[in-house]
């Protein structure tokens, strides 16, 4: 009930906020309003629900979202056999709402039959749901073969079971890399949510690693990738670490005509740009609209405080809305100073928050 009570006055709050500064749009039948946000479907590609709880679950279903929860191989995670097992239940259990996508472990990558071996689960995850296929950033910056080597997403030995995933209609989801502010100091970095993460996580923060390959090598074992599996049903996750510009964005999307990018994380990078020149990033989406997808990465664990949780997912849906929706000044807690709203259309928000996934996903097309 204080949950309930909690949504109602923040959503409250907010609409308030809405009346006051955007008179202009809510009159506007071609542009949704705050107000509108819990009524519109909409679908976030990118959240991880490690533990049987379900307040990711519920709050998506309090708000019209559907969600693929993905599985990742990260030590920090649980076990991949224990990741499949709660993404399965979830998806038996509220198909409605949850569809899945698997991923693999380089566990025996040196073992000739490492290939058939991550198909044959593969396969068991289709027959059992499974939509998607993660990749995660450990192939690049982690992994190492047993000479020594790092392992990287265009080697050989990736290319069955990648051929393997589009042969079976799935799509493969690939967090490679990382934001360009991974290279650089703290103190550099230009959103809040990059420091915090690479403060916490020196393993990966790259300009502490200067042995280890560069932001441009690891962007192109991804693209050489990619370039070898041309129709494959492609997501780059975080969009595709290129969210620094969307130039370099625009280049990519239009090199691979099947690939699509999720914004989970990096909203504010783009926010980050739009402070600098708004009509460039918004004429980024205009063009786009068809291949970007939203996302959130949100994260539900055994440890997971959940009314923080609760808080947290409120506070960037709304704040994410409101960018994308409306002309309002929005200050949202990655950057310093606040940032207008790029205000796009109601079909391209349709497309975005909808549409792209469900043509990439039909199973909850219907549902
Ligand atoms: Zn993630």
């Amino acid at each position: 009930m204080k949950q309930i009570l909690f949504l109602f006055s923040f959503i409250s709050l907010i609409s308030c906020l809405n009346e006051n500064k955007s008179n202009v749009k809510t009159s506007d039948a071609s542009y949704y309003t705050v107000e509108d946000f819990k009524s519109v479907r909409k679908f976030d590609i990118h959240v991880h629900i490690n533990t049987p709880g379900k307040t990711i679950i519920n709050l998506a279903k309090a708000n019209n979202f559907k969600m693929l929860n993905v599985a990742v191989d990260v030590s920090s995670y649980p076990p991949m056999e224990q990741q499949r097992t709660v993404r399965e239940k979830h998806f038996q259990e509220d198909p409605d709402v949850i569809t899945y996508g698997t991923a693999f472990t380089l566990d025996n990558w040196d073992h000739p039959d490492w290939s058939k071996q991550v198909i044959s689960q593969l396969k068991y995850d289709f027959e059992h749901g499974a939509v998607a296929v993660k990749t995660w950033k450990n192939i690049g910056m982690e992994a190492r073969d047993n000479m020594g080597k790092l392992i990287t997403l265009d080697d050989p030995k990736f290319d069955l079971v990648i051929q393997f995933i589009e042969d079976q209609g799935k799509v493969l989801l690939s967090h490679a890399g990382e934001p360009k502010n991974c290279w650089l100091p703290l103190n550099e970095m230009t959103v809040k949510n990059d420091r915090d993460y690479f403060s916490e996580n020196p393993l990966y923060h790259m300009y502490l690693h200067p042995e280890m390959p560069s932001y441009e090598e690891q962007i192109n074992q991804r693209d050489s990738m990619l370039a070898k599996h041309p129709t494959l049903p492609f997501v780059g996750f975080h969009m595709a670490s290129l969210e620094w510009s969307v130039d370099r964005l625009a280049a990519f999307l239009d090199r691979f005509p099947n690939a699509r990018v999720d914004l989970a994380e990096r909203i504010s990078h783009t926010q980050y740009q739009s402070q600098q020149d708004r009509d460039k990033v918004r004429a980024f989406f205009m063009k786009y609209q068809d291949r970007i997808i939203y996302a959130t990465d949100f994260q539900e664990n055994d440890d997971t405080n959940l009314a923080d949780l609760e808080k947290h997912m409120l506070e960037t849906w709304l704040n994410d809305w409101r960018y994308f929706n409306t002309d309002e000044i929005v200050s949202v807690p990655q950057l310093d100073d606040p940032v207008q709203g790029i205000s796009l259309p109601k079909e391209v928000v349709d497309k975005i928050y909808w549409g792209n996934a469900s043509i990439l996903f039909p199973a909850l097309e219907s549902k």
